[in-house]
């Protein structure tokens, strides 16, 4: 993007095709939105199946355009993972989840833990231990009140590497889950040497749960796999109640989906579940 008033030409000699150009706009709005603070939290519940219990939430970002509106986040982090954004936009997530949950904590007296996604460069980024220490610092905010959700692809990419990072962050109090589980990686060996507490089913196997009998294998066998490793075990995209009395029965411990509600602004957020 430094480079494109120089090279502005040749959008139209087209050399570069229209995805190319469409990234580059799309990596020069990123940079404008993290000046002008144009991203925002959603929060969604997660729940405690045998207690009943909100147990947290997970924090999901938007980006509130001020000509478009609310922009998802696959229309814009996958660009901002390529350009390395992502790292700046991660940071920020962090420090408004954790400023949030204090706060909820602190105003409603619960111990509520909050969900953080970790891309895979924002993992691989030397300074993320840091990072993370400084906000709770700063934010005066208890270790074992965030939650990191990485997916399986981190350990593709140097599994050493990976587990010494995993290390540094358990000594720092942080919980770590294993987001979109089941989708990823095809090795289950990592799951004995990662130091991690939580394994989420992915939705697309939640989606079958209550029509396939396959669907409903493959997530009783993850829920034995999660016990017998004595990982906390947390479903993902739950819609409906039939889903959830499955899981129930499969004794899943936790839920999160829109059969307990969709993810909310902070003020709707407040007012349907903190009052
Ligand atoms: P994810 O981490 O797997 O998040 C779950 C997605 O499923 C969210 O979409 C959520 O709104 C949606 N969802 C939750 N329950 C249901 C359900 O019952 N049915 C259906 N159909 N959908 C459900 P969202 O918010 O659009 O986020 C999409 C993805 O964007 C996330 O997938 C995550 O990979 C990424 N993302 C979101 N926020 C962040 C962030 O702060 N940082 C990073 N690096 N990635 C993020
Ligand atoms: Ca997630
Ligand atoms: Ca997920």
């Amino acid at each position: 993007a430094k480079e494109q008033g120089k090279n502005q030409y040749q959008f139209f000699n087209g050399k570069m095709d229209q995805g190319i150009m469409q990234k580059t706009i799309i990596e020069t709005a990123i940079y404008q939105a993290i000046e002008q603070r144009e991203f925002t939290l959603f929060y969604q519940p997660q729940l405690d199946i045998a207690t009943g219990q909100m147990i947290g939430m997970e924090a999901l970002i938007r980006w509130h355009h001020p000509q478009m509106g609310l922009i998802p986040p696959h229309m814009f982090i996958p660009v901002a993972e390529e350009t390395g954004q992502i790292i700046a936009i991660g940071e920020w997530v962090m420090e408004e989840a954790c400023r949030q949950v204090k706060q909820w904590n602190e105003q409603t007296g619960r111990a509520l833990r909050i969900s953080v996604n970790i891309s895979p460069k924002q993992f691989l980024q030397e300074k993320l231990v840091e990072q993370i220490t400084a906000i709770l610092k700063k934010t005066n905010l208890t270790a074992d009140s965030v939650d990191l959700e990485i997916t399986e692809g981190v350990a593709i990419f140097n599994e050493q590497h990976t587990i010494q990072k995993l290390k540094q962050l358990k000594a720092l109090g942080v919980h770590i889950s294993i987001d979109d589980f089941g989708t990823g990686y095809s090795s289950l060996s990592y799951l004995r040497k990662f130091p991690i507490h939580r394994l989420k089913i992915a939705k697309v196997f939640i989606d079958g749960i209550a029509q396939t009998e396959e669907d409903q294998a493959i997530v009783a066998s993850v829920i034995g796999l999660a016990k017998n490793l004595k990982l906390r075990v947390i479903a993902e995209g739950v819609e409906t109640f039939q889903q959830l009395q499955i899981l129930r029965s499969l004794h899943c411990d936790e839920i999160q989906g829109y059969v307990l509600g969709k993810p909310l602004a902070k003020e709707e957020f407040e007012k349907v579940y903190l009052k």
